[in-house]
């Protein structure tokens, strides 16, 4: 099911293959964030072009709208939304945990408000398998406890060992053909919770292994070493997957931390807002100093929107809220990211990867939060040396 095909020397990045029920997937990979069964403001075409290679679905969304009844009558979500590539879902825990208005947890799940119209719903272990074995994903993933950043280590502790209770639970559900479970580490940056949740979850032997409860909000080194706790107790002939991160520089340096899977909203939300991804940081489009900018978004890129438009004029787009603008600055980001892990892809093959991850961190200028929370817990350098 996963082929490790070549770790590198300088680091613990690894170049592996995937094989999943509608295809072959190359690791690292960037998952685009299909929440309700589109990857907002790019269509199926785009994707390809760009090479994407896997999509995320989400249980909660699509259990609320369209609701199951229309997915299993479309013939499962590949066909619902006319994408034969492999798709992997996320299990609705975190949504249940941060978008719904929770009312009680119950030792089998969790009874929730919807976010949408406020009606009474209950998702839990048995819930969440059944409604990813009738949208018949490649890969689902357990019904976890996700806390937020700010628990306190009790209430951690109460999630993690919820979320080993749901997994057992989880694990014993009929799954769609050939699909997939990954377990979820939860354990906030407590190294010991994190260690007794991976080890626990190898244990029941899952098909591969994500480490969840990050991008709750933490700061930037919480979220390293959330992710730097678990991975030394993941099995090495194993998928393991970092959820909902991060921006492409953090993307290069969690490959480097031995994580193989990701998937982030950040290319295509922060593109509506005319932001643009670039391989030196973020750019704000709709500034003036683009008016008269007859540059692409980025010199280089080979994204159909740079091979087409000037920054100028997508700057006006942006302004005058025309979609096309939004659009563009989508096709971009996301063709950005998918081709940051290409290039890691192919230096790993070729034994340059700890080249490629020195001059890419050494190019890339982080947002002014991102940089922000580093130096809340490092002491800058010259105070330092
Ligand atoms: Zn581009």
């Amino acid at each position: 099911m996963f082929d490790l095909l070549k770790t590198d020397t300088s680091s613990l990045a690894r170049l592996g293959r995937l094989t999943t029920a509608h295809g072959v997937v190359q690791t690292p990979v960037f998952m685009p964030v299909g929440t309700q069964a589109s990857v907002k403001a790019l269509d199926p075409r785009e994707l390809d072009e760009m090479g994407t290679e896997i999509l995320l679905g989400n249980t909660y969304h699509l259990h609320i709208r369209p609701g199951l009844d229309i997915i299993s009558e479309a013939g499962g979500l590949h066909q619902f939304m006319n994408w034969h590539k492999p798709i992997l879902t996320d299990s609705g825990g975190f949504q249940v945990f941060s978008l719904a208005k929770i009312r009680k947890i119950k030792p089998h799940g969790v009874e929730f408000r919807s976010h949408l119209d406020g009606s009474l719903l209950f998702l839990g272990p048995k819930e969440s398998m059944e409604i990813q074995r009738v949208l018949g994903s490649d890969i689902a993933m357990v019904f976890d406890d996700c806390p937020p950043h700010t628990a306190t280590p009790r209430e951690v502790r109460g999630a993690v060992e919820r979320t080993l209770r749901w997994a057992a639970e989880c694990r014993e559900q009929p799954r769609a053909k050939g699909q997939l479970v990954f377990g979820i580490v939860q354990g906030g940056s407590h190294a010991e919770l994190r260690e007794e949740c991976a080890r626990a979850l190898t244990a029941m032997k899952f098909d591969g292994y994500a480490v969840g409860g990050v991008s709750v909000g933490e700061p930037e080194p919480e979220m390293m070493k959330a992710v730097e706790y678990a991975v030394p107790f993941l099995p090495e002939n194993q998928p393991r997957y970092a959820m909902g991160l991060g921006t492409p520089a953090q993307l290069v340096e969690l490959v480097a931390r031995g994580v193989d899977m990701f998937d982030c909203v950040l290319p295509t939300r922060v593109a509506r807002n005319g932001t643009a991804y670039t391989r030196k940081g973020t750019i704000s489009l709709k500034g003036g100093a683009y008016k008269r900018d007859w540059g692409p978004i980025e010199e280089g890129c080979d994204c159909f929107a740079c091979q087409r438009f000037t920054r100028a004029y997508l700057r006006h787009l942006l302004n005058v809220n025309e979609i096309l603008g939004l659009r563009m600055v989508s096709v971009h980001n996301s063709h950005l990211f998918l081709r940051v892990m290409a290039d890691m892809r192919q230096h790993l093959a070729a034994g340059t990867f700890g080249e490629f991850r020195r001059e890419f961190i050494a190019g890339y200028r982080p947002s002014r939060k991102v940089l922000a929370a580093r130096q809340c817990t490092q002491p800058p350098v010259d105070e330092a040396g």
